[in-house]
């Protein structure tokens, strides 16, 4: 099928940058062929389908390089027992107890809901993390099913940890990446794994040889409090990163999460090894476990990329987040304007790449036909010079209204082609209840 997507501004960002008035992006099948003029397509495709985007801008879709599907049900959710005080507490009184007491039915709506989140908020590629000890083996199937069915891509993986078992996880991890192989380009494989303080030599050990004979990396969280590099430096007289790197899990297709406690001499091993870190900020000022030093890393060398670990879906209002958080951070109202977005739109583009084997991120011939459509009147000129001015103070504010995946359109005028959105949320509330009991 072909489709022209015409009448909007079009931002192509990517390596060309171009921004187009009255532009027209036209897909066929999964892929862009080409972007001009909305005349100009209109005559060189007269027999495409139309879907008219006057009144919007048309960007690449986004890309979140971290989350947590799973973690959906905790809304709202009064956790038992005393508030937690401290990072090992929220895992020990909230995330544990909830991913124990998923089923089924509740990992299969848990990662619905944020999937219809994903296709509002116009992410159209997701890096997920997944943990249900208790319903785990064949987790990573219905996840993937559900993706499918979204018509959205993602890199799924489940998080080791010997928490519950030594080495839970690792036959989950291997049999779903053997399955996927190089992957379609709609769903990859990663080895998770959870963070350094819940796994053994051993167990890394293992998980690594298996990441390396199929030729994938690992995504792990790494330094996220304090407690992780302590419990490092305690047990193996080693800073995590280092720890890590000695057991083979760092390298250009492996993603350490957070990074927040490392000290400098890690940043360079991290930009040594080409080892990708994604920051978070949302959730690392939820859990007060500190703030990563994304400019510094940056200016190391090291790949840092944008995601959500759970919170949200919406990546703009992660950037602007992270955006904030740096200027704050830094005490320095010049920083942070160039780099929150290329966090979001060139670094995660690389990661995605890294995984995916796609170029993804930016509107152009030949690539992928992965599009996020917003409602926007530029209030003031608009232009790829001030693009980013628009980027942070406006179009976090605009509202998605048509999001295309791999050619496909999943919603049109806010509405969700792909999935029943108002069934699921209603199951999901039917179940939760009875998953917050089992706590
Ligand atoms: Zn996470």
């Amino acid at each position: 099928m072909t489709i022209r997507f015409e009448n909007g501004i079009v931002a192509t960002l990517g390596s060309q940058n171009r921004l187009l008035w009255n532009g027209a992006v036209v897909a066929e099948g999964e892929w862009v062929v080409a972007i001009g003029d909305a005349s100009a397509m209109a005559k060189r495709f007269p027999k495409a389908e139309v879907v008219d985007c006057d009144g919007k801008i048309i960007l690449p879709g986004f890309i979140c390089a971290h989350h947590h599907f799973y973690s959906t049900m905790a809304r709202g959710m009064a956790p038992p027992g005393e508030p937690a005080s401290n990072f090992v507490e929220v895992l020990e009184r909230l995330w544990w107890k909830l991913d124990y007491a998923l089923s089924k039915e509740d990992v299969l709506l848990s990662a619905q809901i944020p999937l219809i989140e994903c296709i509002r908020n116009g992410t159209t590629t997701i890096i997920d993390h997944h943990a249900s000890p208790s319903y785990r083996d064949g987790s990573l199937d219905l996840i993937e099913d559900a993706v499918r069915e979204a018509g959205l891509r993602a890199s799924l993986c489940y998080e080791v940890s010997d928490r519950n078992v030594p080495g839970g996880g690792i036959a989950e991890n291997e049999r779903f990446i053997k399955k996927i192989g190089k992957g379609d380009g709609q769903i990859a494989a990663m080895m998770g794994l959870h963070a350094s303080f819940t796994v053994s030599d051993e167990t890394v050990e293992k998980c690594v040889g298996i990441a390396n004979d199929a030729g994938v990396g690992c995504h792990i969280h790494v330094a996220e409090d304090l407690a992780d590099r302590k419990d490092s430096l305690a047990k193996y007289g080693l800073p995590t990163v280092n720890r890590l790197h000695n057991l083979g899990v760092s390298g250009e297709r492996s993603i350490f999460v957070h990074c927040v406690h490392v000290d400098e001499a890690e940043m360079e091993l991290l930009a040594d090894t080409e080892t990708i870190v994604v920051h978070n900020p949302e959730s690392n000022m939820n859990n007060a476990v500190g703030v990563t030093q994304v400019l510094k890393m940056l200016k190391k060398g090291v790949l840092v990329g944008l995601g959500t670990d759970g919170m949200a879906s919406d990546m703009l209002s992660q950037m602007r987040c992270a955006y904030l958080l740096h200027r704050l951070d830094n005490r320095d109202p010049r920083v942070a304007f160039m780099e929150a977005p290329k966090l979001l739109l060139q670094n995660n583009a690389e990661i995605a790449e890294r995984q995916f084997g796609l170029r993804l991120g930016e509107i152009a011939e030949g690539r992928p036909a992965d599009l996020a459509i917003l409602d926007y009147h530029p209030p003031t000129p608009l232009s790829e010079a001030n693009f980013l001015g628009h980027f942070i103070f406006g179009l976090t504010d605009a509202n998605v209204d048509t999001t295309v995946c791999r050619g496909k359109v999943l919603m049109k005028n806010k509405e969700i082609l792909t999935m029943d959105e108002e069934r699921i949320a209603a199951r999901s509330r039917e179940l939760a209840p009875e998953m917050w009991k089992r706590l």
